[in-house]
Formats: structure tokens, sequence, C-alpha cells
């Protein structure tokens, strides 16, 4: 068992406003770097930290248990493939735009210009602890912002890590990523001192940072928790539907905010499918040691959280196999397969969090996507299936800001699509277009061009022969 380390304590409010002032410094000088100078700084700062990232991985595992190979494959593999599509794609999303104009004004010019908010606030969970904060911080600099970032007290470490080699290269004014390590209220203060807040967590959490950011007018872009139903019809494509249940719920320990969180299969291939999860998860290597696949809880409470969730299902009928502690001391807890659940249990209906595969029995998967619909959350979804035509109308019924067809949620790696949720799961969007976009704040710029010195027909003064002219001109009967 690696030795788990605890959080790390707050800063001062000295400290703190002498790194909120440090940020805002900077955000002045990047704002007048062009978008050209900033994907070439950002390229560099991306070369340097994914260089050194055996170091950063040793500190994932050091502080959340993650198998060191998993911490490099998702998180940095993640994030190369984000830093490539954002570096490709940053001037025609962020350079000046020129934009139509009506016949009406055809003597003038109109483009959109990309303002950068300032200082972005980003406030991060512990469950991938170097993907989200460099993800999230990589946008808002290349948008040409300043980062305050709060890590979760529990993943500091590497949120430092990542402070200390960006401000290593030299590339970026001082002070542009500067972590505000601590608890709640250090988020609080970040909400405080920034412009824009990102934050990744729990939809509790989530509300009171709404909340906190809408009493200052500031946008808070919110990515919450979900409640994944992956949706497996008779005629799905079996193998590749039982490994992606059991990687998309296992995997990170089941901590993934787009991990499959339950399973319903339609009856017809219900015990195939079942068994075929079973003996996967059964060849899964759970030992710690350098090639294991599954990791531990991050949070001490929450291995007593699922192991109660593990209890109801119990209670209600359900037959679990697995999810014994294996080492309570370690956070770490045996794979479990819960079958005949049904809707009344917290595993099928709360989000999880852990390594956990609930399984329930539906005649049809219509019947599914509305057992779906009903819950709270919209994050993601997936549904397996042969049939194009099925899968597109399952797809369009379902209540869910991302969704998979025979694909269990990979979206956050794919820099062109936005990430996000409905319902309670979140507001707005990280990535895509939409996600960098927002990142910024639009400056409509009209000039008018010819011509040079005579005043518009409809200012004044108004002559009585202009009226019908104009009328004529715009169109009104
Ligand atoms: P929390 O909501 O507990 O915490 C998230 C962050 O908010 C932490 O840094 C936390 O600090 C901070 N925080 C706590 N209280 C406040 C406050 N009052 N004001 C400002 N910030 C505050 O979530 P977890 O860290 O437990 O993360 C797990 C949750 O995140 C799950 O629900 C998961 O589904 C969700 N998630 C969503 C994702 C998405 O993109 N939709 C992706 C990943 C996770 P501290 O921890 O130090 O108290």
């Amino acid at each position: 068992m690696s030795e788990r380390l605890g959080p790390v304590g707050d800063l001062s409010p000295d400290e703190a406003a002498a790194k909120t002032q440090a940020a805002r410094k900077a955000a002045q000088t990047w704002r007048r770097a062009s978008v050209a100078q900033r994907a070439a700084a950002l390229r560099g700062v991306w070369k340097a930290v994914v260089a050194r990232r055996a170091e950063c991985v040793a500190v994932i595992h050091e502080e959340t248990g993650k198998p060191p190979l998993e911490a490099e494959l998702v998180e940095f593999g993640s994030a190369a493939l984000l830093v490539d599509y954002f570096l490709a794609n940053a001037e025609r999303l962020l350079g000046e735009r020129a934009v139509w104009t009506p016949w009406f004004f055809a003597n003038k010019r109109a483009a959109v210009r990309r303002l950068p908010r300032g200082v972005v606030g980003i406030i991060a969970p512990w469950n991938m602890p170097f993907l989200i904060p460099f993800g999230d911080s990589f946008c808002a600099m290349l948008a040409g912002n300043a980062v305050l970032l709060k890590p979760s007290e529990w993943t500091t470490r590497t949120a430092l890590w990542l402070e200390s080699v960006v401000s290593a290269t030299g590339l970026l004014p001082e002070g542009l990523l500067t972590v505000v390590p601590g608890r709640g209220g250090a988020g609080e203060a970040v909400i405080d001192a920034s412009d824009l807040v990102m934050f990744t967590g729990s939809t509790a959490t989530g509300r009171a940072v709404a909340a906190r950011a809408g009493a200052q007018l500031k946008p808070a872009v919110l990515e919450l928790g979900g409640k994944h139903p992956m949706i497996v019809c008779a005629d799905a494509p079996l193998e590749r539907a039982a490994a992606a249940a059991v990687w998309g719920g296992l995997s990170n320990n089941g901590q993934v905010c787009v991990g499959v969180e339950r399973v319903f299969v339609e009856a017809e291939v219900h015990e195939a499918f079942t068994s075929l999860v079973r003996a996967r998860v059964a060849s899964l290597r759970v030992e710690p040691g350098p090639d294991a696949e599954l990791g531990r809880f991050v949070l001490p409470p929450q291995i007593d959280k699922v192991q109660a969730q593990l209890e109801d299902a119990r209670q209600k009928g359900a037959l679990v196999s697995g999810g014994e502690i294996l080492d309570r001391a370690g956070l770490r807890m045996a794979p479990a397969v819960v079958l005949n659940c049904s809707m009344d249990m917290a595993v099928m209906t709360e989000e999880t969090f852990g390594p956990v595969i609930p399984i329930m029995k539906v005649s049809r998967a219509e019947d599914a996507v509305a057992l779906a619909n009903a819950g709270a959350e919209g994050l993601a979804a997936s549904v397996w299936t042969r049939d194009a035509d099925r899968a597109d109308r399952l797809v369009a019924a379902l209540e869910a800001g991302m969704v998979g067809i025979n694909e269990p949620g990979t979206h956050y790696a794919l820099g062109s699509l936005p990430f996000g949720g409905v319902k309670a799961s979140g507001l707005w969007r990280r990535h895509g277009d939409e996600g960098l976009l927002a990142l910024t704040q639009a400056q409509s710029i009209i000039e008018h061009e010819w011509p040079a010195d005579a005043p518009d027909p409809w200012w004044f003064p108004r002559e009585t022969w202009v009226a019908p002219l104009l009328r004529r001109l715009l169109g009104l009967p």
C-alpha cells in the first residue's frame, strides 16, 4: 500500500492576497500577447510538463493511489490530445473574425474580437488531479487569462508540481498560473478574486459556488456529478459492451464523473452480458503493485458510503459479488458486480463513485431511457446496439449532455466536443468551440468605412423625404 498523504493546509489571508495580486498583474501582461504568441509559449510549457511527467505520475500515485500507468495514459494522454486540438484551433477560435453585415450597412465593416476574461478561477476535484487542473488552465491561458487554481485539498501536491514546472519554463508571465491551496474557504476566496469561475465537483458544492459567483454577477461554468446509464440492447456488440462496463465502471476505482454508474440490459442478453462482465472483473489485477489495474479510494469516508450502498442493495434483494473491504486503512475495496438491481436501490439512483457495476434487467431499452431520465443528473450516457436507427432514437430521447454509441465516454479527450451535463449535472460547457469561447468575452466592432465624412441617413436632422426612403430600404412595409 502506498502511504496516504493528508491534506495540505490553508494559505494565510496575506498569502492568498499576494497570489491574487500576482495573477492580476500577470493577466495585464498576458492579454497583450497575440494568439500566436500565447500558443507558442504554451506549446513550450506543454513540452516541459510532458517531459517531466514521470515526476507528476509519482505524485499522483502518492496522493490518490492511482496506478501509475493509468495516471500516465489517461491523464497525460488526454491532455496531449487536448493540447494538440486547441493549439491547432487557437487562431480560428480566438482570432478576430469578420462577420456579416446587412446590405443597408454595406459601407461598414463588422467583426468580433475575443477579449480575455481576466482572471479565471479554477476549482478542481481530486479524481483527475492533473488532467482537470491542467486542461482547464491550459484553455484559460490560451484564451488570454491568468489562472487562480484551487485544487482539492487531497491533491494539492499535484497542482503545486504543475505550478512549479510551469513557472520554471520562464515562458509565461510570473504568476500567470497560481495555485491557491486550502479547503472550501480557499475556493470561496478564488471565486471572489476571479472574473469567471470554472468549477468541477459535486452538485451540492456546485450550487454554493454558483450562488456566490451569481451574487457578484460572475459567470460560473459548472461541471458536476453524474449517474451514467449504460443501456445495452439485445443486438449490442456484447464483448465490447462487457469490456466497456468493466473499464467504464472500475477505472480510477470508479471515481470518474462520466464513468459507467449503472447498466440496464435487455432481458434476452442479460445472462450472457453479466457472465462476460463477471469473468472480466475476476481477471483484473487488484493487488497493489507495478502492474495493478485498480487503485483505491481517495477520500476516507467514500469507502463507507459505497459499502452502505451495497448493503442497501443487498437488503432490497440484489446479489452482490465482490465488494469486500480489502484494506480499510489503505482504502481498498474489491470491485463489485451487483445483479438483480431495481430502481429503489441507492446504487441505481445516487452517484456511487466507487468500483461497483450495478446491473438491472429491462424488457426494452426504451424503458431504461425513461428510468434514466427520471433522475436528477444528466451528464453522460451510452447506448449499445448494432442498429444505427435505434441508437439515434435512444440517444435523441436521453437527457444527457454527452452520449456514446457503443462507446462508454471518451468525450473529455476530444477537444472538439463540448464537455458537460444538463439538469443537475452542470451549466455551460468546457472544451469544444463554445467551451473555449466561454473563457473570453466578445467585443463587437463596427467600423464605418465610406463615405468617410458623411453622417448616416437615419441620424439627425430627419428630413421629411428620408423616412419613406428608409422604410423602403429597411424592408418596413
Ligand atoms: P467537491 O464538490 O467536494 O469539491 C470540489 C472542489 O470544490 C474542491 O476543490 C473543494 O475543496 C472545493 N470546495 C468545497 N467547498 C467549496 C466552497 N464552498 N466554495 C468553493 N469551493 C469549494 O467535489 P469532490 O472534490 O469530492 O469531487 C467529486 C465530485 O466531482 C463528484 O460528484 C464528481 O462527479 C464530480 N466531478 C465532475 C466532473 C465533471 O466534469 N462533470 C469531473 C470530475 C468530478 P476541498 O476538496 O479542498 O474541500
